[in-house]
């Protein structure tokens, strides 16, 4: 039966009733007491005209049951004449080819010495550098616009709800999505992952049914679906890999059946580099009737991400590593698999009703960003995506491909060298190991000569030991990175390696 205080226009809410024995008892409102109308805070415009019970103990005011169309609900309401606005800093365009020295400039970062060498920023797998653009657009947030977003009716937080927003519809335009509103913010991928497998495989998962993951993911990209698996009694199978980090398509496929009812894999491997086949991932899971889940964090600086070519039901990546804010990364979702995924915290902005009984909650994307979420950073995200269009995604991968041919002969060339990951597709990742040298120490001589790489287990431990090893030293690249930068860092290896 449809809720006397569904408002009007917001038709297809999920209804979630809180048990009454644990509504809290508050002066005047009695536990189980017949659901009270919506209310709105002390002070609020009461934006919802018409008579309802006043819950007066609270000092809240009761608000009204009819409520504006759509998505007005949800937003600032400002009338009258245009608001002159500082304008937004853009984008320099100056990329009408790529001219690496060009990029470069754009990146203050890259200035910096280190022991007295000029820095090179090899640890971009793990965290990519900032353009200035980024870094001023964040600036420009925080000096003109900064408000708490949505419901308000002030100019600042119609400045903050437009960039906001506007930021949603960039990451919807860079990886194709149809509707901004499949674009839910999130902390970064390690955050998207866990609220798809508490969310979504907290409701669709149970004892039996399986869960495939391949053997190259990142342990944001395992550890969730463990926890899933202990709650649910569903059951995870990793697909396995070759000796060179080739994910085994065949042994994949072997793995699917009826009671799969999750994909989940990287579309790059942040260890090995290997670029995985996603397209025919997708299309293994849909034929088994499974939802898929691809993990960008590591192709969406390098690859075009076209997300309704691939069909994945999910897409998960971090800002942070496509040249944007730590923080803030995205869920994208098909409607279909974001309309069956319940909320996964309640709390503000996710609502669209609260009474002390029940909640009803806002449909997608607000439904999954409870609270104030990274507003600044998700602005900065979005500017951090037309810095990347500005510059050219294909551009990109072609450049760093043709560093990543250069590096690689070069570096195996050096005797003790073991290349770690030599799969037929790769992007950015060169890892290695050296004979008679802990990759720590690797590491650290590098940084003596101002080269930044990672050194550890890069938060992969399954893949590593798979081929027998405990840590590799990563150097990875990005579109900023040198021919140049490459000659320092071989020259480097080869003195470590001959103890010079
Ligand atoms: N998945 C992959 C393939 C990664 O490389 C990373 C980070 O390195 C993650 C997931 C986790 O990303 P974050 O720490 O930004 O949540």
């Amino acid at each position: 039966m449809a809720d006397p205080l569904l408002p009007p226009g917001v038709a297809d809410l999920t209804a979630f009733a809180v048990p009454s024995g644990i509504v809290p008892t508050v002066p005047g409102v009695l536990a189980g007491a017949a659901p009270t109308a919506p209310v709105a805070p002390r002070g609020s415009a009461p934006t919802w005209p018409g008579t309802a019970p006043q819950v007066g103990d609270l000092g809240w005011r009761a608000a009204p049951v009819s409520a504006p169309e759509g998505d007005a609900a949800n937003y600032y309401f400002l009338s009258g004449p245009a608001v002159v606005r500082e304008p937004v800093p853009q984008i320099p365009d100056s990329h009408e080819v790529f001219d690496v020295n060009a990029v470069r400039a754009d990146f203050p970062i890259l200035r910096e010495t280190v022991n007295g060498k000029p820095l090179i920023w090899f640890d971009n797998a793990a965290t990519t550098q900032k353009p200035q653009a980024v870094i001023d657009r964040l600036a420009h947030f925080y000096a003109h616009e900064n408000s708490n977003i949505h419901r308000a009716a002030h100019e600042l937080a119609a400045r903050a709800t437009d960039a906001y927003e506007d930021a949603r519809d960039t990451v919807r335009r860079f990886i194709n999505a149809s509707k901004s509103e499949q674009v839910i913010f999130a902390r970064g991928t390690t955050e998207a992952i866990n609220l798809v497998a508490y969310a979504w495989g907290g409701k669709h998962l149970g004892p039996g049914d399986e869960i495939v993951i391949t053997h190259l993911e990142h342990h944001a990209n395992i550890v969730p679906w463990q926890l899933l698996s202990q709650k649910t009694g569903a059951v995870l199978k990793v697909a396995p890999v070759d000796d060179a980090g080739n994910l085994l398509l065949g042994a994949f496929e072997d793995l699917l059946g009826p009671r799969t009812k999750l994909v989940a894999a990287t579309h790059v491997s942040n260890a090995l580099g290997t670029v995985t086949p996603v397209h025919k991932i997708v299309e293994l899971g849909h034929r088994y009737g499974a939802r898929v889940l691809i993990d960008g964090a590591q192709s969406i600086p390098h690859i075009p991400i076209d997300v309704q070519a691939l069909g994945a039901d999910f897409f998960v990546f971090s800002g942070h590593k496509i040249f944007g804010p730590t923080g803030i990364g995205v869920l994208y979702g098909t409607e279909e698999a974001l309309e069956e995924t319940p909320p996964w915290q309640g709390g503000g902005n996710m609502i669209a009703d609260v009474t002390l009984e029940r909640a009803l909650y806002q449909g997608i994307p607000n439904k999954f960003e409870a609270g104030t979420g990274n507003i600044a950073d998700a602005v900065g995200l979005g500017e951090a995506l037309r810095y990347v269009e500005k510059v050219g995604i294909e551009r990109i991968a072609a450049y760093e491909h043709a560093l990543l041919e250069y590096a690689t002969p070069l570096l195996g060339d050096i005797p003790g060298v073991r290349l770690v990951g030599t799969a037929e597709e790769k992007a950015s990742v060169l890892s290695f190991v050296l004979a008679g040298h802990e990759p720590l120490e690797v590491g650290k001589a590098l940084n003596s000569e101002g080269i930044a790489v990672r050194a550890g287990h890069h938060c992969a431990q399954p893949i590593l030991r798979r081929l027998g090893l405990e840590a590799t030293v990563r150097p990875s690249f990005a579109f900023y990175n040198t021919y140049d930068e490459i000659d320092v860092f071989i020259r480097a290896v080869r003195r470590i390696a001959e103890g010079g």
